[in-house]
């Protein structure tokens, strides 16, 4: 049996991933600071504990198959681009990497898969909304356009020097925009297609949305069972490569994601544009380097995967009337 740990196992991405490891036979160890918010744990062992305290992360680390560094201080872009959180996000989120960096290597974790973000990409790339360019290589000369982008980039580069140095097998993606079922929807760390969905939810006939910024700049999003798949395909590729793209390439405007949710949900809402912080103007994945390394590429469309999310954010609504 496989055993793999995954820490911030009660996050989104983390609890779709415990679910498929155990779907798939492993044995799944799971750390985080809270405990899961939507759905029953299903790990084999649990432990709320700080991976920010090198003490915690040395208790947890054993020679596992596969570890799943996922943990980080994140959320969409009120908590990313307003600048009221970037100390806390870069000191959180590089203290927790460079304390599993280290013990990962120490007590000899056979494979390390790294969460980085498509936020790495530097912002004058992607500054005409219809041709952002976001393949892995322009990431330097760098600039992101948030704190969060860049202690991205340094715990990337943390990881391959760990992998140049002391041989740790390390898989880097750059995710892009995940979404789906079970993840933030109304803490003030939802991303636009989980505060769209409750918004509409939300809204009556011909209702008003809130939409922050002139709804012109667009973004890809990825269904969170394709990213599996795609971190699944990373973590059996034969090597390790550059740090990847995992992320659809059907790009979208915020406008438009509006007009698709009010569609899915059968209502007529009027878009009200506000002052908000919005990121870089356009972001899209390239997915000519993920192709070539792993012979795939995501292709499930938005619309199906917007569907799942709303009929689940509206549950949630309604349980919350
Ligand atoms: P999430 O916020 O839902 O999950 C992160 C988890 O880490 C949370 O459960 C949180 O409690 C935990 N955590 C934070 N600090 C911790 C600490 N000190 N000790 C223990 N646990 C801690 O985020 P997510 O959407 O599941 O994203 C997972 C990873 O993927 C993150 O690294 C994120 O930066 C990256 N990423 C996500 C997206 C996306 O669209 N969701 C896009 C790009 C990159």
């Amino acid at each position: 049996m496989k055993t793999a740990l995954v820490c911030g196992s009660s996050g989104f991405i983390g609890t779709h991933l415990v679910k498929k490891l155990k779907s798939e036979g492993y044995e799944v160890t799971g750390i985080d600071l809270k405990w899961l918010e939507f759905s029953e744990g299903l790990t084999d062992h649990f432990e709320i504990g700080d991976l920010r305290n090198s003490i915690v992360v040395h208790n947890i680390m054993q020679d596992y198959d596969e570890v799943y560094q996922l943990a980080a201080d994140m959320g969409g872009a009120g908590y990313i681009f307003t600048g009221e959180h970037d100390a806390d996000v870069m000191t959180n989120s590089a203290l927790i990497n460079l304390n599993i960096a280290y013990w990962a290597m120490k007590i000899g974790v056979k494979k390390l898969f790294y969460s980085s973000s498509a936020c790495v990409y530097p912002e004058f790339n992607q500054i005409d909304s219809n041709n952002p360019v976001c393949i892995e290589y322009t990431a330097y000369p760098a600039q992101p356009d948030s704190e969060y982008g860049w202690e991205k980039l340094f715990s990337e580069r943390l990881y391959k020097a760990y992998q140049r140095n002391y041989d740790l097998d390390v898989r880097i993606a750059r995710f892009h925009n995940i979404f789906g079922p079970e993840g933030s929807w109304n803490n003030g760390k939802e991303k636009a297609p989980a505060a769209i969905c409750r918004k509409v939810a939300e809204a009556k006939e011909w209702g008003e949305i809130e939409i922050w910024g002139d709804g012109e700049q667009t973004r890809s999003f990825m269904f969170i069972d394709e990213c599996l798949e795609g971190i699944q395909k990373l973590m059996e590729a034969e090597k390790s490569f550059d740090p990847i793209n995992i992320g659809s390439e059907e790009m979208i405007s915020i406008n438009d994601l509006v007009k698709m949710v009010a569609r899915i949900a059968n209502k007529n809402v009027i878009i009200k544009h506000i002052d908000g912080p919005q990121g870089v103007r356009g972001r899209c994945s390239d997915n000519y380097y993920i192709e070539k390394c792993l012979g795939w590429k995501p292709s499930y469309p938005l619309e199906l995967g917007m569907k799942q999310t709303y009929a689940w954010i509206k549950q949630q609504v309604d349980k919350n009337i």
